[in-house]
C-alpha cells in the first residue's frame, strides 16, 4: 500500500483527468460499468506521469531510472517503464515510480475484488504474479517450504500436464505420484483419487518430510477436479499444507463453489490461477491467493526483486475495461457455450457413433485411426486446443519419474479419446465451426 502522502502526490497528477479515475484511485473499487478505452488510457498517462522518470525536473543519478531508447517500446508502455517492486518484495512501493506502484496495487486490489466477485468471498489477499500457472506454483512452494524447511516431498493428485509436474522439480522438491482411478474399471468412466490413493501413496514415507499436497482443480475428462475437501482435510489431519493449482478454474461455477467451501473451512493454504486462461489477457501473469492475509504476503517478500508491471497493467486495463457486469456477463456466457459445446459434441458423438465403436478386442483399428485423427486435425484442418488421448502403454519418463500413459492421468489403460474444452471468450459460431470440421475431418480418415 502506499501511504496516503503518496496517495496524495499520485492523485493530484490524476484530477486533471476525469472524477472517475480520482474515484477509482481513492476507493481502489471495481466499477460496475467498464471503463472505456480513452478513460483506460488516461489512466496510464496519469500513472506514468507520476513516475519520476517521466518529471520534467528530476534528474536520476542512478542505475535504475527507467530509461528507454526506443521510442516504440515507449509508446508500447505509455512511458511506465519502472515495473513493480522493490528489491526484496514485489508488492512494495517503489518511491521513486509513485504511479507504477499506484498500479501495482490497484491491479492487486482489483484481484482481490475480481475473486469475491467471482464468489470467493473468503479470500483475505490477491497478489498478481508476473509469472505464469507453473512458475507461481513454483514460488508457492518454496514459500510454503521456508516454513517447513525439512521436507522434501509433495503429493501430486496426478494431471499430466507437464508445467505442474515441472514446478515441483524447479522448487527443488520430489512429487508422490497419486495416480487417478477409474470410478468404473473397465468403462470409459471418471478418473479420481481417494483417501486410501492418498494413504497408500505415502504409507512409505516419513510425514514429518511432507512438505504439502499439490491439487488441481481444472483440468480436462475424464480426470475431475480434486476434491478440494478431501484433499484438504487428509492434508489437515496429517499436518501437511495444502496448495491448490486453480489454472483455470474460475470460470466454472462447480469449482468455484468447491473452493469457496474448502477456503471456509480452512482446507487450502494457497491457491493459484492464470491471468491469461481466465480473463483473455496475453500470458504472463497468475494470481496468488488465500484465506490467510500472510501466506499471500509471504510469497511476494519471497520473489527476488522487480519485476515487469505488463502482466498487472493488463489484468488491470481489462478488468476495468469490463467492470463487474462485464465481467460477470463474460462467465455467464462461457457457460452457455459451455452447455452448447456438450450438445454439439453429444449430436456428433451419436451420428459416428455407429462408425467408429468397433467390436471388442479390435481396439487397434480405432488407436490408429484416433492417431491420423489428432495428426490432421491440426495440420489440415487447423483445429486447436483439441487432444487425441491414446493409453497404448508408453512410458514418459519425465525428470527420472516415468509416467505410464502420460497425457491420459492415469497408469490404467482406458479407451482412446478426444478431448475438447470451451474456455472463456469462446463463441458458438466457434463451437460450430469445430464440431463440423471434427465432421469433416471423420469423415476423411474413413475414407
Ligand atoms: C496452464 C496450466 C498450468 C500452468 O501452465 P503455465 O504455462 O505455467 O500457465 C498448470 N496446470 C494446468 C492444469 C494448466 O492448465
Amino acid at each position: 500500500m502506499l501511504s496516503s502522502e503518496q496517495q496524495k502526490i499520485v492523485r493530484n497528477v490524476a484530477k486533471k483527468s476525469l472524477n472517475k479515475i480520482d474515484e477509482l484511485l481513492i476507493s481502489q473499487k471495481l466499477p460496475n460499468n467498464g471503463f472505456s478505452e480513452g478513460l483506460l488510457t488516461q489512466l496510464l498517462e496519469s500513472l506514468s506521469a507520476a513516475d519520476s522518470n517521466n518529471f520534467t525536473d528530476s534528474v536520476g543519478g542512478g542505475e535504475r531510472e527507467g530509461r528507454i531508447v526506443c521510442s516504440l517500446v515507449e509508446r508500447l508502455h505509455l512511458g511506465l517503464s519502472h515495473g513493480i517492486g522493490r528489491s526484496g518484495n514485489i508488492a512494495e512501493t517503489q518511491p521513486k515510480a509513485l504511479g507504477s506502484s499506484m498500479l501495482n496495487s490497484l491491479a492487486n486490489s482489483m484481484a482481490l475484488e475480481v475473486l469475491h466477485v467471482l464468489g470467493l468471498e473468503s479470500c483475505k489477499k490477491a497478489l498478481i504474479l508476473p509469472v505464469c500457472t507453473g512458475m507461481a506454483l513454483t514460488l508457492s512452494l518454496l514459500t510454503l517450504k521456508q516454513l517447513r524447511p525439512s521436507t522434501k516431498y509433495v503429493i501430486f493428485s496426478r494431471i499430466d500436464q507437464k508445467s505442474c509436474l515441472k514446478s515441483i522439480f524447479a522448487a527443488g522438491l520430489i512429487p508422490i505420484i497419486v495416480n487417478q482411478t477409474p470410478t468404473n474399471p473397465g468403462t470409459f468412466c471418471e478418473l479420481k483419487i481417494n483417501e486410501s490413493n492418498l494413504e497408500e501413496a505415502i504409507s512409505s514415507i516419513k510425514t514429518s518430510e511432507i512438505l504439502c499436497i499439490l491439487s488441481t482443480t481444472s483440468c480436462f475428462a475424464p480426470r475431475v477436479p480434486d476434491s478440494l475437501i478431501l484433499n484438504g482435510t487428509f492434508a489437515r489431519k496429517n499436518g501437511f499444507f495444502h496448495l491448490v493449482n486453480n489454472a483455470y478454474g474460475l470460470q466454472s461455477p462447480s469449482i468455484i463453489l468447491q473452493l469457496s467451501q474448502a477456503l471456509n473451512s480452512n482446507l487450502i493454504d494457497i491457491f493459484v490461477q492464470s491471468t491469461d486462461k481466465n480473463f483473455q489477457t496475453p500470458v504472463g501473469g497468475s494470481i496468488i491467493s488465500s484465506s490467510n492475509k500472510e501466506m499471500v504476503i509471504k510469497v511476494g517478500k519471497l520473489y527476488p526483486g522487480r519485476a515487469s508491471a505488463i502482466p498487472s497493467r493488463d489484468f488491470l486495463l481489462t478488468v476495468l475495461n469490463l467492470g463487474k457486469n462485464g465481467l460477470l456477463k463474460m462467465m455467464e456466457e462461457r457457460n452457455q457455450v459451455y452447455a452448447f459445446l456438450v450438445e454439439k459434441m453429444r449430436e456428433f458423438a451419436a451420428e459416428i457413433g455407429e462408425e467408429i465403436i468397433e467390436p471388442e478386442g479390435n481396439e487397434i483399428s480405432l488407436v490408429e485411426e484416433c492417431k491420423k485423427l489428432g495428426g490432421i486435425l491440426f495440420t489440415r484442418y487447423k483445429v486447436t486446443g483439441t487432444r487425441v488421448i491414446i493409453s497404448n502403454g508408453t512410458v514418459t519418463n519425465i525428470n527420472g519419474i516415468e509416467f505410464k500413459n502420460f497425457g491420459s492421468h492415469t497408469n490404467v489403460s482406458i479407451v482412446p479419446y478426444i478431448t475438447v474444452a470451451a474456455g472463456v471468450g469462446m463463441t458458438k459460431n466457434e463451437v460450430e465451426n469445430i464440431v463440423q470440421r471434427l465432421r469433416e475431418c471423420f469423415c476423411d480418415i474413413k475414407n
